[in-house]
């Protein structure tokens, strides 16, 4: 099995210029796999990643294609981009330079630079061409990787497609994973029991976040409230949360509180839709309770 997904990797690699050993990759699978019994998926993905990351996948022989961010639909491609940073996100990760949201007329897409790729940093609000990025994906997200073979090159300004959502409704869930979360130095994805799935074992960086639902009585919409939202929201920030979980001895308290606080409120919110699950909110607010509204009947414990 390790040996057929090898081969396929191998073949993979050599589509994007590099001749990286079979045995190599089979040796790395193979821990990944029969060792800490890691599924082959997502084996494969943290192999295919760690080479990006490495850098050992020279530049195509020529500039990658244009591609338009609607047009992503495949990860380790080599393509180019027209594009505007939307967001930079805030990051304290040594191993990465810039992370962000990038913008064209048809989407957004969330971008990563490496430190060790060495590129000139980029600016909120200017357009680029980013000639010769790798494309990603993590549970049907795309993504595009910065690396030592990217060039960029200002350019005039990209329109960004506003893909907004806006939406007023009743939150009828606050799911596990909500509330004081720790996130991994490396990569910035939450652990789950201390452990990042590429990373191991790790410290963490306390973070904040609600993932929700809204239902509008038409539709339900899966949310995520950033550490900012949850405070302006919930009044609660990682400093109380701390105390919170601190005193209680147990970080749960937290998420019992933004359910107290949230379920079964009426809210607007706004924002993209990210890959087609998350609104990702940039703006919520109290909506005025709609009386005789069903969607409060469904909301457990009102
Ligand atoms: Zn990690």
């Amino acid at each position: 099995m390790v040996k057929e997904l090898a081969k396929e990797m191998r073949k993979k690699f050599s589509e994007l210029g590099a001749d990286v050993p079979q045995k190599e990759i089979e040796a790395k699978l193979d821990l990944l796999v029969n060792q800490y019994k890691v599924p082959e998926e997502e084996a494969k993905r943290t192999v295919f990643n760690q080479y990006v990351r490495d850098l050992n996948l020279s530049k195509p022989s020529s500039d990658s294609p244009l591609t338009k961010i609607k047009d992503i639909t495949s990860d380790g491609k080599w393509i180019s981009l027209k594009a505007k940073v939307v967001q930079l996100w805030e990051n304290e990760k040594a191993s990465i330079s810039q992370i962000g949201l990038l913008g064209d007329d048809t989407g957004t897409i969330k971008f990563v630079c490496f430190t060790k790729s060495d590129l000139p940093p980029v600016e909120e609000g200017k357009s680029y061409v980013f000639k010769n990025v790798i494309t990603d994906s993590w549970q049907g997200r795309f993504s595009v990787k910065l690396n030592k073979s990217t060039v960029i090159i200002p350019s005039e300004n990209v329109e960004v497609a506003s893909n907004d959502v806006t939406m007023t409704g009743a939150i009828v869930d606050v799911q596990s994973g909500s509330g004081l979360v720790k996130r991994c130095p490396e990569c910035n994805r939450i652990l789950v029991k201390g452990a990042c799935v590429d990373h191991g074992k790790q410290e963490g960086e306390y973070d904040l976040r609600v993932k929700a639902v809204i239902d509008d009585g038409k539709a339900a919409q899966d949310i995520i409230l950033n550490q900012e939202l949850t405070y302006k929201i919930t009044g609660i920030d990682v400093k109380v949360a701390k105390k919170m979980a601190m005193d209680a001895v147990d970080p749960g308290v937290v998420l019992d509180e933004i359910k107290r606080i949230l379920l079964g409120k009426y809210f607007t919110v706004k924002g993209p839709v990210l890959g087609s699950r998350y609104l990702l909110v940039k703006d919520m607010q109290r909506a005025p309770l709609m009386d005789g509204n069903p969607i409060i009947q469904k909301v457990e414990g009102i």
